[in-house]
């Protein structure tokens, strides 16, 4: 089976792609017991045992939980084998199908959160237009058993504005003082390149990478914490879906970072994939336009959208990952040097997921932005960071070659059709959307008043930011490769 993980993620460890591989270090660790005389360990052919005289004890199995292998620097992150146990869509409906069955206590809310990129992708792959197909595919839910449908625009332009904000705080600080390190600052919103730079760069890299959370973990935090006393429900009793473009935002989700002791649950219990809905449907052997069209819920304020009004599916200006070079690059221009409406000129240089663009003010160049598609310039965008000759302000880092459009487990291309042309397509049709102005989004507005205490809070830096870790290489033989 092809990889659905980024190329960046692939290549650190890949040499184990199936399996845990001998490096893990988690079937090595075991309680240590104290006995008198000794206990053996038996081999027999239904699994292992422990024999301390004359009582025998089945030893566990091991297991491996996406958190272990992100905490590792051994071999899984790249093993599917162990994604399966907790975000496919098996395990998705399974919770579905308990969900109908199970006492009025135990019963969860299913919330699912939709992306833009998978709706594109399935729209292109159904024949149907964005819109019918954020309906259709709202209905397919409903009819599995889900109770809510949001769209993740809110959580986009609470990413945005974030970032926004971060990086004309830390272009102001590094003016002060040049020894901070905080510029260029690195997007942060692909866990692929996240998890990479963490694994192989560590503690060089990980002060230039944005702090703010990427859009699903945005949403994870709105729909346990928000959403959760808007509907006067325990964080725990919500099963939050998101349904994202590629399987590295499966890792993202498994983060102990998101993970709440408080409230004892994950931020996003599962995240569904356009292929995996693809073979859903396969496997169900119906097709999206048989469902109901059914509207998108919006929560967060009722005051602001009538409930009879249609959610629009909705793009960003920029690119299909997020927009996050254009945006920032225009809110810096007008914070920093009173600039409205900056224009982007992108120049394409070695290759077209390469590219940068310049505010020039007087012949001098004050800001200069990046977009780093693709693996390859990922690793010359550190190999030149990392020799001081970087001079970029700020970089949109995306570890799939033409971003988040093409991401690992957006559906393939079809009859005949190459994947560059299946690329432009997505491109095209991303294009074609409404554009949405993350400052003018009164709901965002109206969270950041209502829940967060405004914008420059503590609470919102808390809930809307997080911390990347650097991950030592284990030192053990088995690391040893021959
Ligand atoms: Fe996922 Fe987008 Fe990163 Fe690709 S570029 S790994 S689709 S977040």
């Amino acid at each position: 089976m092809a990889s659905r993980f980024s190329g960046a993620l692939q290549l650190t460890d890949l040499d184990d792609f199936i399996n845990p591989s001998q490096e893990c270090i988690k079937p090595v660790q075991f309680e240590k017991v104290v006995t008198s005389t000794g206990s053996k360990i038996k081999i027999e052919s239904d699994g292992y045992f422990e024999v301390d005289g004359n009582s025998t004890q089945r030893l566990k199995k091991v297991e491996i939980t996406l958190s272990d292998c992100l905490a590792c620097s051994g071999c899984i992150t790249s093993a599917e084998s162990v994604l399966v146990a907790s975000q496919s869509h098996e395990e998705m409906l399974r919770v579905f199908n308990e969900n109908k069955t199970c006492d009025a206590d135990d019963k969860k809310l299913i919330v699912i959160s939709f992306s833009v990129q998978p709706i594109l992708s399935l729209a292109g792959f159904c024949g149907l237009t964005p819109q019918v197909t954020m309906s259709k595919l709202a209905g397919y839910f409903k009819s599995l058993g889900a109770d809510l449908i949001l769209d993740m625009q809110i959580a986009d332009d609470l990413a945005l504005l974030e970032s926004q904000k971060e990086f004309v705080e830390r272009y102001k600080s590094q003016k002060e003082n040049p020894n901070n390190k905080r510029i260029p600052m690195l997007a942060s919103s692909c866990p692929g390149w996240v998890c990479y730079a963490e694994k192989t760069h560590g503690s060089f890299i990980l002060p230039y990478i944005s702090t703010t959370k990427s859009p699903q973990q945005i949403m994870g935090t709105l729909v346990k914490q928000h959403l959760s006393t808007l509907k006067n429900i325990a964080s725990n009793k919500i099963y939050h879906v998101t349904v994202m473009p590629c399987y590295d935002k499966k890792l993202e989700a498994s983060r102990e970072d998101f993970y709440s002791e408080i409230y004892d649950c994950r931020d996003v219990d599962c995240v569904i994939t356009a292929i995996e809905l693809e073979q859903m449907l396969v496997s169900q052997n119906t097709t999206l336009d048989t469902f109901d069209s059914v509207a998108i819920d919006w929560p967060w304020s009722l005051d602001e959208v009538a409930e009879s009004d249609e959610i629009k599916i909705k793009g960003h200006l920029g690119s299909g990952s997020g927009g996050y070079a254009d945006h920032l690059f225009q809110y810096a221009a007008k914070e920093l040097y009173g600039i409205e409406n900056a224009e982007l000129n992108y120049k394409s240089l070695r290759n077209p997921d390469l590219k940068e663009a310049e505010l020039s003010i007087d012949g001098q160049v004050v800001l200069r932005f990046a977009i780093a598609n693709g693996f390859k310039n990922i690793q010359n965008l550190v190999r030149k960071l990392k020799r001081g000759q970087c001079s970029y302000d700020y970089v949109e880092v995306m570890a799939c070659p033409s971003g988040c459009l093409n991401g690992g487990a957006q559906i393939r291309p079809q009859k005949g059709e190459t994947p560059k042309e299946l690329v432009t397509q997505l491109e095209n049709a991303y294009e074609k959307l409404d554009k949405v102005l993350p400052s003018s989004n009164k709901s965002v507005n109206m969270i950041y008043r209502d829940w967060l205490d405004g914008k420059d809070s503590d609470k919102s830096t808390a809930l809307l930011h997080t911390e990347y870790h650097e991950i030592q290489k284990n030192d053990i033989p088995l690391n040893i490769k021959w």
